[in-house]
């Protein structure tokens, strides 16, 4: 079995001075236990959290243990009364062939006629529940209101201007290129995008997009982004704090928003959002999410990278805004 190992805690981005793939036998699973061949591996930013030492909603990923991520994959042997081979599970795995999981952390997906298999690590995986949970839960979005999202053309913020447009908001796209700036306007119908890295003034950008002010901030960038926001926030706004990504790879302590007393000055809700939180309500949004792609209502991006030792340099791709959509690694038979 082919692994990425944590050999040591990344500083900066993670290079191959940081994980290791390596190959090693399987062990005979035990009792409760159920061997997965992995089909696609999630890529995800939070995968730099868990490398690090910080104290998180997880705990670290130990040095010499295989790199975390969801995975998708089927059932080759079950030792768990809720599983038989050829099924196929979602569970947190890791970056490798063969996965070894409790049965009762592993959740059993069935895709419609029609549905590729990945779609349970995009649209009906984290990504989309959480667009849809931190979006819905978190920013409470009204009709009428203004809802701006950063990484607005990455995999859970195109999604989040959709499903803020369904709900009769208006939506406002941050994003790093001209290229996602086009495509979340043209393709997905927000109402207006800003490029966040060739604007000369980021708040005043943000007014001009916005002139009835923010209503509803669904953050996944944090640092400067954030700061130009708060001065753009409307009395009583939400921020949906979903992530930071800007700082996952900072060294230095992170400084807090120059602008924070806005919160209190505007009376704000900032709320931090985690999507295993609502594990038990994901069927509700599956099929809500299912009906919404059945008549044409939303549009997502997958980009899926072949090869387990293609882990790595894909990973990097989020950090460098490269990444068109939600990144899976897929894995041939071995
Ligand atoms: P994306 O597809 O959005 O990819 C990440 C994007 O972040 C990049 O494409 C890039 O877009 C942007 N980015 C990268 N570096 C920076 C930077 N320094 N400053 C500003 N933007 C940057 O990834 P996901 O959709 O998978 O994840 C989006 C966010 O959601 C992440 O913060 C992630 O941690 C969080 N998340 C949180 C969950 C939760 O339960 N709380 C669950 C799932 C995801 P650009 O070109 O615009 O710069």
């Amino acid at each position: 079995n082919r692994s990425w190992i944590l050999q040591k805690r990344p500083e900066g981005l993670v290079t191959l001075a940081d994980i290791e793939l390596r190959e090693e036998p399987l062990r005979p699973l035990q009792a409760g236990e159920v061997l997965i061949r992995n089909h696609y591996l999630s890529i995800d930013p939070a995968i730099r959290d868990w490398m690090s030492e910080r104290p998180s909603y997880l705990p670290s990923i130990p040095l010499g243990e295989v790199v975390r991520s969801t995975s998708l994959g089927e059932v080759i042997d079950s030792r768990h009364p809720a599983f038989k081979a050829g099924d196929l599970a979602v569970g947190v795995n890791g970056w490798e062939d063969y996965s070894i999981a409790r049965g009762e952390q592993l959740m059993p997906v069935q895709p419609m006629p029609g549905e590729a298999e990945q779609y349970f690590l995009s649209i009906y995986g984290a990504v989309g529940l959480t667009a849809y949970f931190g979006f819905l839960e978190k920013g409470r979005p009204q009709p009428g209101e203004t809802v701006l999202v950063s990484a607005a053309g990455g995999a859970v913020g195109s999604l989040v201007g959709q499903i803020a447009r369904l709900k009769g908001c208006r939506a406002v796209g941050l994003a790093g290129s001209e290229e996602k700036c086009r495509w979340i306007v043209d393709e997905l119908g927000f109402d207006a995008a800003i490029n966040y890295r060739t604007s000369a003034n980021l708040e005043e950008a943000i007014r001009e997009a916005c002139p009835e002010g923010v209503d509803v901030y669904f953050d996944n960038v944090g640092g400067e982004v954030l700061d130009a926001t708060l001065m753009n926030l409307n009395k009583n706004a939400r921020i949906v704090f979903c992530g930071a990504i800007s700082g996952y790879n900072s060294q230095q302590p992170v400084p807090g928003p120059y602008n924070f007393w806005q919160i209190l000055a505007r009376t704000v809700t900032l709320e931090g959002f985690l999507v295993s939180d609502y594990f038990e309500r994901f069927p509700e949004a599956i099929a809500q999410v299912r009906q919404w792609l059945a008549e044409g209502k939303i549009t997502f991006r997958e980009q899926v990278v072949d090869g387990l030792e293609h882990c790595l340099d894909t990973f990097n791709l989020l950090f460098e805004g490269a990444n068109t959509g939600k990144l899976i690694v897929r894995l041939a038979p071995t």
